[in-house]
């Protein structure tokens, strides 16, 4: 087995595996090491969304449009195809209330250089949708991908420009040594032996928090589990990516959780294949993989309530996810203090998808420059103190 590496990312998500691609395309002698499969956690059980629209307008925002941009060219550059289609997203509007709300949101996101418009009659695009729906935003920047194949992409890419990556390997410790005082990585423990390296990226998603533990580190992620629905494969419904107000209110304010406890809010996208995926809740629960009966009868009368043509629609299966979440809803990226070489990219909350470009891109560039060609300042973990 191998026994030393550059770089070792713990963690077989999109995340872990975007940021193996950037660094193995920069030539880092790379090593990813997943417990499971690759996809096996939040990245498996996710939509494709990449939704600019739900962006705080800022620098959470920018750094998405930078995402959207690597996206653009991201099949033909991994030769893989991920299923982007760049169809266009809508926030649909239903009270004079809310439409004041998303006036403001369309705003902020217009300053920070989003094409955002607001559409009175978005029946007209997408006939789908109930006639009580008042108005719409729509971005025509908004797009989509297939989540799995965006892990399998990134994953196939840096095995073809020389990482390693090794599943079904649990990272049971982290070592670390002390140098003039400075406590540094110094290889990373599995269940099949050591790994000298001098720098580890903890890409675990909901788990960092237990790999940030290994070198006496705490970090304020925890799971928030989200319940989705999978229709039949149907003919085309539906162009846009489609959200309803209060998801993005639950989006935006972290704070926020809904009504019933469930933080139930609209989400429907057609998959390649056909398939309808309806979402979502934003639940507390633990690490409580399982769907409800509560939250799927929710879920289905929301829909039902968005576009009542869908009642004679057929559910073939459910599946939940466990979104990372951080106390602002940002992800933490960047070096941690008190341990040299210990790097985190973890906490993208229902944003990993979105975001999993970037995130590499920038990672790699902070491992091999040891600055990224964007600051990540606003994103350490030194925010939360
Ligand atoms: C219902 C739902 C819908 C979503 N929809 C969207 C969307 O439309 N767009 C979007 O951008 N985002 C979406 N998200 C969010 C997105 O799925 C996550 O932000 C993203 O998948 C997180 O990726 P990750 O790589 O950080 O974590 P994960 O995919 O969970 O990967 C972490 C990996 O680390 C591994 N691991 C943990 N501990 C160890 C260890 N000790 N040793 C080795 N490996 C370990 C785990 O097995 C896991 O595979 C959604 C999430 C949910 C739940």
């Amino acid at each position: 087995m191998v026994n030393k590496a550059d770089a070792v990312v713990i963690g077989g998500g999109v995340i872990g595996n975007s940021i193996a691609y950037y660094l193995a395309k920069y030539g880092v002698d790379t090593l990813l090491i997943e417990r499971k499969d690759l996809a096996a956690g939040t990245s498996g059980a996710c939509d494709g969304f990449i939704f600019l629209q739900s962006k705080k307008p800022g620098f959470d925002l920018r750094l998405a449009l930078e995402s959207t941009r690597l996206y653009e060219n991201l099949a033909d550059e991994l030769s893989y195809d991920i299923e982007y289609r760049k169809c266009g997203g809508m926030i649909l509007i239903e009270t004079e209330e809310q439409l004041k709300a998303i006036i403001e949101l369309v705003d902020g996101q217009r300053k920070t250089g989003l094409d955002v418009k607001l559409m009175r009659i978005p029946q007209e695009l997408e006939p789908i949708l109930s006639g009580h729906i008042i108005g719409a935003t729509h971005s025509p920047l908004d797009a989509q991908v297939n989540p799995f194949k965006v892990v399998l992409g990134f994953a196939q890419g840096a095995k073809r420009k020389g990482a390693q990556i090794l599943t079904h390997m649990e990272v049971q410790a982290i070592r670390t040594r002390t140098v003039r005082g400075e406590l540094k990585v110094d290889s990373v423990i599995t269940e099949r032996g050591e790994i000298k390296t001098n720098t580890v990226i903890n890409a675990a998603g909901v788990h960092a928090p237990v790999i940030a533990k290994m070198v006496g580190l705490d970090l304020p992620i925890i799971p928030r589990r989200g319940q989705v629905l999978v229709t039949e494969p149907l003919p085309d419904l539906v162009t846009s990516l489609l959200v309803d107000a209060e998801y993005i209110t639950l989006k935006l304010a972290p704070d926020h959780r809904g009504t019933d406890g469930l933080g139930l809010g609209f989400t429907l996208e057609q998959t390649a294949s056909g398939n309808l995926l309806i979402g979502s809740t934003r639940e507390f629960v633990g690490y409580d993989r399982r769907t409800t009966y509560h939250g799927i009868k929710a879920i289905t009368q929301n829909v039902l309530r968005i576009a009542p043509a869908l009642k004679e629609v057929n559910i073939i299966r459910s599946f939940a996810g466990l979104r990372p979440y951080t106390p602002d809803g940002l992800p933490i990226l960047g070096k941690l203090r008190g341990v040299e070489g210990f790097i985190v990219a973890a906490g993208h909350e229902g944003d990993g998808i979105a975001l999993a470009p970037i995130t590499g891109k920038l990672i790699a560039e902070l491992v091999v420059k040891g600055k990224p060609s964007i600051s990540l300042d606003e994103f350490g973990l030194e925010r939360f103190k």
